[in-house]
């Protein structure tokens, strides 16, 4: 219902821009325009939201904040695409989301004593049992709640609200820095020498998301054995996910405990995908991980550097001199000053070095 009543918005939207987007590249000096409809946006959709359960009293089975949560998302994706978000950066058109697309609903207020002893209540639902993976902190103050369906079943999500904890300003050592290149082999290596590899459940994680990748496509399809392939093989990735977020949280704490600056290569997807193909491999987990550690940084006073990637794996990490090298060729070996290192830990050191230059600059301006 709650798809149904989004994908209605969404269309609302396209039409008056349909209707009354008005080209004006050329027109002639006196011209008639069409009388302006009002221009559908969050207040008025919110307010029709009265008028659709009168025509439609199925959707009183609703509470009415998750009902009203629908129009504030279409709001947001479709400034997201015509102005961007607060950054600038702007979206791709909103999609009409088909059957199983529409996995979120949220309850905005959510009263605390209706979470206790492994159970929560949903206005309009009930008492539904959960498993809790973390207890709420002592003090924290329960926000909203979301119910997202996964592949192996319902997630409930609380953000929480503690008015007591303080923001947290920078305070970091900036010589206490290291540099980390995402390896070929090694999930990174890091300007002091040490490499992190992805750990043995991971790999074995991944290794049955193939075969049962391989599994479906096997099978017929339409038939009901496909289906159960189908099925099985969303677990698995599901798992893969979870997997790789908590080792990419543990790597990120490993990293964050030693030092108080990281400088990484920025990153980019679409060229890591289209020139080198081996790397792109990793990435899906790295641009994961590198949001992670910067939000671990940032929530600890510490520092998360970006630099730019060209050149980092070519340049002499000792005397600058350019050495081209392919992909394949392991070490670094550099005929003018004769240094020779393991080709990651060459640009790990170059990272390094860009990444004390660069925060000399931003302290300098700051
Ligand atoms: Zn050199």
């Amino acid at each position: 219902m709650l798809r149904c009543q989004y994908n209605y918005l969404l269309a609302q939207r396209f039409d008056w821009h349909g209707q009354n987007r008005f080209p004006l590249d050329r027109c002639p000096l006196i011209c008639q325009l069409p009388e302006l409809k009002e221009q559908p946006n969050y207040y008025s959709q919110k307010a029709s939201l009265t008028q659709l359960k009168l025509d439609r009293p199925w959707y009183k089975e609703i509470h009415s904040q998750v009902l009203q949560e629908v129009p504030k998302k279409v709001q947001i994706t479709f400034e997201r695409w015509l102005k961007g978000d607060s950054n600038g950066n702007k979206s791709g058109r909103p999609r009409f989301k088909g059957v199983g697309q529409y996995k979120t609903f949220t309850y905005p207020q959510f009263k605390r004593h209706h979470f206790a002893n492994n159970k929560i209540t949903l206005s309009k639902i009930g008492n539904v049992k959960v498993i809790v993976h973390r207890p709420i902190p002592v003090g924290f103050d329960i926000k909203t709640v979301s119910v997202t369906k996964k592949a192996d079943g319902y997630n409930v999500t609380l953000s929480l609200d503690d008015k007591t904890v303080p923001t947290i300003k920078p305070d970091f050592n900036s010589d206490n820095i290291v540099g980390i290149d995402v390896g070929l082999i090694d999930f990174y290596v890091a300007s002091d020498g040490s490499r992190i590899n992805a750990p043995k459940h991971l790999r074995k994680a991944e290794r049955k998301l193939k075969s049962a990748q391989r599994r479906v496509s096997r099978r017929k399809k339409g038939s009901n054995r496909r289906n159960k392939a189908i099925k099985k093989l969303a677990v698995q990735h599901k798992k893969v996910a979870d997997t790789r977020k908590y080792f990419h949280f543990k790597t990120a704490r490993t990293l964050l405990d030693k030092y108080d600056v990281i400088a990484v290569e920025k990153l980019n997807i679409k060229g890591l995908v289209k020139t080198q193909l081996a790397k792109s491999i990793n990435d899906a987990g790295w641009g994961q991980f590198i949001i992670i550690l910067s939000n671990k940084a940032e929530n600890a006073g510490l520092k998360v550097i970006t630099v730019n990637p060209k050149g980092t794996s070519q340049e002499c990490s000792n005397c600058g001199h350019k050495v081209k090298k392919w992909l394949s060729q392991r070490m670094h070996n550099c005929p003018v000053c004769h240094t020779s290192l393991c080709r990651d830990l060459n640009a790990a050191i170059n990272i390094k070095a860009r990444g004390t230059h660069a925060l000399k600059a931003q302290l300098m301006s700051s």
